[in-house]
């Protein structure tokens, strides 16, 4: 019987990192996929890029979906994805969304280098190949999933949570999807069908810019005003609580969703925002009569991805704003 081959396409990240030669910290050098080899697995090695997450665009997501497809196409039985940490929750909830397969799609990463005492790299790196194989993840999910530390997190509910702790990684709200326990996956719970159709084939390529702003103590609405100047196609604002903002900021806002998508998510990054409750200027009430639209369960992050991949496929903004609403009301709590 032959070995079943997983694609492992390596896209820098801490995962990758090393020494540099100068002696300047640690940098993206080394081909995640090399770094640890799997008992009965042919690893197909997939060098992607050798960069910071930072640098990760949106176009780029796009090609990496046409990527896993092609990996597949050419007879992978899974693929895995391993990045730097920092954007995970975004770049593995687009990917979701693009959906380039009917099965899902691994990411991991890694809190401490190859090279750090206690690397959760080689162990990351097993662990996600494994649970990109065992057919119990397929029947879980069709989405991408995020596994870190033994933890498999669907990439909607996924969050980066600490600095520096491998256990950084939370799906906050909710049980994970997953474990490993002795090299296994044990799923938890199954996620809910996909709420949209899959957005890689209708993805044109657009430039499409959506900003993201905080709501804080004692705001001036400067920045909400340039969202408009700078040609941004829509706003995200990570309200406060339930996701309110002061009267003035409601009203700077309520000006912008007059030309474009006005979303608003909750800084607090845990549960659904309101949408019935408080009257007040600036609260719920408030920001829906002037036109925003609430993220649901979405935080700031996931719905300025959903909205950018939605605009990117050319959907009207009422569709779009109707999608983003329905994907941001399921779930499983
Ligand atoms: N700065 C790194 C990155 O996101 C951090 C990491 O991989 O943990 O690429």
């Amino acid at each position: 019987m032959r070995a079943p081959t997983v694609a492992v396409i390596s896209m820098g990240g801490t995962i990758a990192c090393a020494p540099s030669a100068d002696g300047a910290g640690l940098v993206p050098r080394i081909n995640a996929a090399d770094t640890s080899p799997v008992n009965g697995v042919e690893v197909r090695s997939v060098p992607w890029s050798l960069t910071d997450s930072s640098e990760i665009s949106f176009d780029e997501i796009v090609r990496l979906a046409r990527e896993v497809r092609e990996q597949t196409d050419r007879g992978a039985d899974a693929v895995v994805i391993t990045q730097g940490t920092d954007t995970l929750e975004e770049t593995a909830y687009a990917l979701s969304l693009l959906r380039p397969l009917d099965t899902p799609v691994v990411f991991t990463a890694a809190m401490r280098a190859p090279s750090a005492p206690g690397s959760d790299a080689a162990a990351n790196l097993q662990a996600a190949i494994s649970a990109a194989l065992d057919p119990e993840l397929t029947y879980a999910t069709s989405g991408a999933v995020v596994l870190m530390n033994d933890q498999i997190h669907s990439a909607k509910w996924v969050q980066k949570t600490h600095t520096h702790r491998v256990d950084a990684f939370r799906s906050v709200g909710r049980s994970d999807l997953g474990v490993i326990h002795e090299g296994r996956a044990t799923l938890l719970r199954c996620d809910p069908a996909p709420a949209l159709p899959a957005l890689l084939d209708s993805d044109r390529g657009d430039a499409v810019r959506v900003a993201l702003l905080t709501a804080v103590l004692d705001q001036d609405t400067d920045l909400i005003h340039a969202v408009a100047r700078c040609g941004y196609q829509g706003l995200v604002v990570e309200g406060l609580g339930g996701g309110h903002v002061s009267g003035a900021v409601a009203e700077a806002l309520g000006e912008l969703a007059r030309d474009i998508p006005v979303v608003y998510a909750s800084r607090t990054r845990a549960g659904a925002v309101l949408e019935k409750t408080y009257g007040s200027p600036g609260a719920e009430l408030d920001l829906i009569g002037r036109g925003c639209i609430p993220s649901g369960q979405l935080t700031a992050l996931k719905a300025r991805v959903l909205l950018t991949l939605l605009l990117r496929s050319g959907h009207p903004r009422d569709k779009a704003e109707a999608l983003l609403m329905a994907e941001g009301a399921a779930g499983d709590g």
